[in-house]
């Protein structure tokens, strides 16, 4: 499968740093996983486009541009363990696993687990795994995480996934109501407590309670 050609590169890298990714490691991953595998049938030609687009389950792939600025935020380390919740298409998280050590993501809907599972080992990639279940508790078994990413907006920050953040630690989610625009915003744990800061005003597809009633 060929990916985009070198124009079409550099027109996305240069659409994300006008949206304010500078960071070189962010970059550089972005670089290297083609969203175009990520997006399929009607929208694939509008994959290297600055925006949302539809996937399966009626569920959305992010904004490059959002993708970028979440990841820069998260300050991943190349020896980190990351969860993120809301798997999606799992473009988010075969960036972060270019990033970190290890990537786990977790989605409520089998069918978006059992696609991007394959994609990931068509990708080669081998540090991140897909697992189905209701991310507003996290995933205990693996716990305590150096990062997490919320790409589904809660009201607040779910309890579990705070309790599931090392000392240090740090987690980028969406908060608010989920018809309204929301806040992106970075919570670090430090020794005292939990830091909030607002980063910028987001639309995501809410998190939603309990596993999605997929046929197969
Ligand atoms: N990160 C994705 C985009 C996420 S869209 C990407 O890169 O393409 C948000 C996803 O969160 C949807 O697939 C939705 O099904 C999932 N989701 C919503 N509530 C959830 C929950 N409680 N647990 C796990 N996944 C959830």
């Amino acid at each position: 499968m060929t990916g985009p050609d070198p124009q079409t590169i550099m027109q996305f890298l240069f659409a994300l740093r006008s949206r304010g990714v500078t960071d070189a490691r962010v970059l550089a991953a972005m670089e290297q996983v083609d969203r175009g595998r990520f997006v399929r049938g009607l929208f694939a030609d509008r994959a290297y486009e600055d925006t949302p687009l539809p996937i399966t389950c009626g569920q959305t792939i992010s904004q490059p541009s959002v993708v970028g600025l979440m990841t820069q935020a998260l300050q991943v380390r190349p020896r980190d363990t990351v969860l993120e919740v809301g798997t999606g298409s799992g473009y988010q998280a075969a960036i972060l696993a270019k990033l970190a050590r290890r990537v786990y993501t977790v989605e409520r809907h089998k069918r978006l687990v059992r696609e991007t599972g394959q994609l990931f080992r068509d990708l080669g990639l081998t540090n991140v795994t897909a697992m189905l279940s209701d991310g507003s508790f996290g995933l205990p078994e693996q716990a305590p995480f150096d990062r997490i990413i919320v790409t589904a907006a809660a009201e607040d920050p779910p309890g579990p996934l705070l309790a599931q953040l090392k000392i240090g630690g740090i987690m980028v989610l969406p908060v608010g109501q989920s018809d309204a625009v929301q806040t992106l915003i970075r919570v670090r744990r430090t020794e005292e407590g939990l830091d909030y800061d607002e980063l910028l005003p987001v639309r995501f597809v809410p998190l939603l309670e309990g596993l999605g009633k997929d046929e197969v």
